[in-house]
């Protein structure tokens, strides 16, 4: 029987890559060994894993000299401390240059879900969605929380409040949640994004699509947004700036994989904004969407792109689904993964060579 070892994430994350239920679903077929304390953050004890068939392992050397295959989300992983045997599944942000994955020189397979192609057949494997999905969610909550008005508009013996203004930058996945969320609340919603795709899905959930005509869209890019040019990205900005000076919350989403994240925000909208209006910055990660400028401080900028990890519970719910239903795939396709899309899609490394595509020419 093949054995998997489920690692703990560094100390600054609190997600798990497995729920106990997985770890149930995956003991039938493999040993499972998990490395003690792994789903603490996230509520997931160690007796529930034990409960659920998992082996509790306190050495952490032990446990990857043991293991056929290591999930995390992005565990540190020293590069000395496994056969060759191994496999890896995480989700490195292999692109954009996140997490250490220098593991890839051991002759061992390495997958990264963040590559994955997001197409229909791979969605039940699709992490960033997953995640995405929940960090969109919180941000509208963060933003509720830290700004001090209601978002409804509110009707009482004192009079009536309006209801609060909510802008979202980047409608993919995490933008179309926050929008969701924000309208649910009872906020004003209006939103932006250089795929014109995206405004039936931002009128279809009842928020005002911000107009900008001449984006450049690439039908190549797998649903990406490419990157856009100098006077386009200076007439989004002005638009922007003018469309600030009445928003509660601004969340801001907009990525390109492996690149830069745009500046969308910039120092005449952060002027432009009212006092005590905040931003939460999913892109942050890559590099934000927010000038990097300390005008003033009568807003608030909450710089995360993790927001997923507030909610570690629900995030490795679906993130732990997610790996189970990728190695799954794997089980099934291990002899051609030459031709299969998606395995060929998440495979950075092999034998001690980076094997991607994308890698290669970055
Ligand atoms: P992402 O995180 O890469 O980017 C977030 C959003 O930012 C995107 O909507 C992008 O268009 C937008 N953006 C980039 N530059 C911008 C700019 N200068 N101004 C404004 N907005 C900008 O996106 P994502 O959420 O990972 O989604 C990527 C694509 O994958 C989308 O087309 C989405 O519909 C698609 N998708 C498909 C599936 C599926 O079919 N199974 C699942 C998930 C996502």
């Amino acid at each position: 029987m093949k054995s998997i070892a489920l690692l703990k994430e560094k100390d600054d994350r609190n997600i798990v890559a497995l729920s106990p239920a997985n770890v149930k679903a995956l003991a039938v077929n493999y040993t499972v060994m998990i490395e003690s304390g792994a789903g603490l953050k996230a509520g997931f004890t160690d007796d529930e894993y034990a409960h659920h068939g998992g082996h509790i392992i306190e050495n952490k050397e032990k446990l990857l000299a043991n293991a056929d295959i290591l999930i995390s989300y992005a565990a540190e992983i020293p590069v000395n401390s496994f056969t060759e045997a191994n496999m890896v599944i995480g989700c490195y942000h292999v692109l954009d240059g996140l997490d250490d994955f220098s593991f890839y020189k051991k002759k061992l397979e390495f997958y990264s879900l963040d590559l994955l192609p997001r197409t229909t057949l791979a969605q039940s494997m699709d992490v960033l969605s997953s995640l995405a999905s929940l960090a969109g969610y919180q941000a509208v909550i963060e933003g509720l929380n830290k700004v001090k008005k209601v978002a409804p508009m509110i009707a009482g013996a004192g009079g009536t409040l309006q209801p609060m203004h909510v802008l979202v930058l980047g409608v993919g996945v995490a933008g179309l949640q926050a929008i969701a969320t924000a309208k649910r609340m009872g906020a004003v919603v209006s939103a932006f994004d250089v795929r014109k795709q995206t405004q039936l899905e931002v009128e279809s959930l009842g928020a005002k699509f911000i107009e900008i005509e001449g984006a450049k869209e690439d039908q190549e890019s797998g649903g990406y947004a490419i990157e856009q040019g100098e006077d386009f990205n200076q007439m989004v900005q002005d638009t922007i700036a003018k469309n600030c000076e009445h928003i509660d919350v601004i969340i801001t989403t907009a990525r390109i994989p492996g690149r830069k994240a745009p500046i969308l925000i910039n120092e005449a909208a952060l002027k432009a904004l009212k006092k005590d209006s905040i931003i939460i910055d999913l892109a942050a990660s890559t590099g934000g969407n927010v000038i990097q400028q300390d005008i003033s401080k009568h807003y608030a900028l909450v710089s995360n792109s993790e927001l997923f990890d507030q909610l570690a519970y629900s995030s490795s719910l679906l993130l732990g689904n997610n790996i189970c239903n990728f190695l799954k795939h794997w089980e099934k396709q291990a002899d051609k993964d030459e031709k299969d899309d998606i395995l060929k899609g998440a495979l950075v490394a092999k034998g001690g060579q980076i094997v991607h595509p994308r890698l290669i020419q970055n």
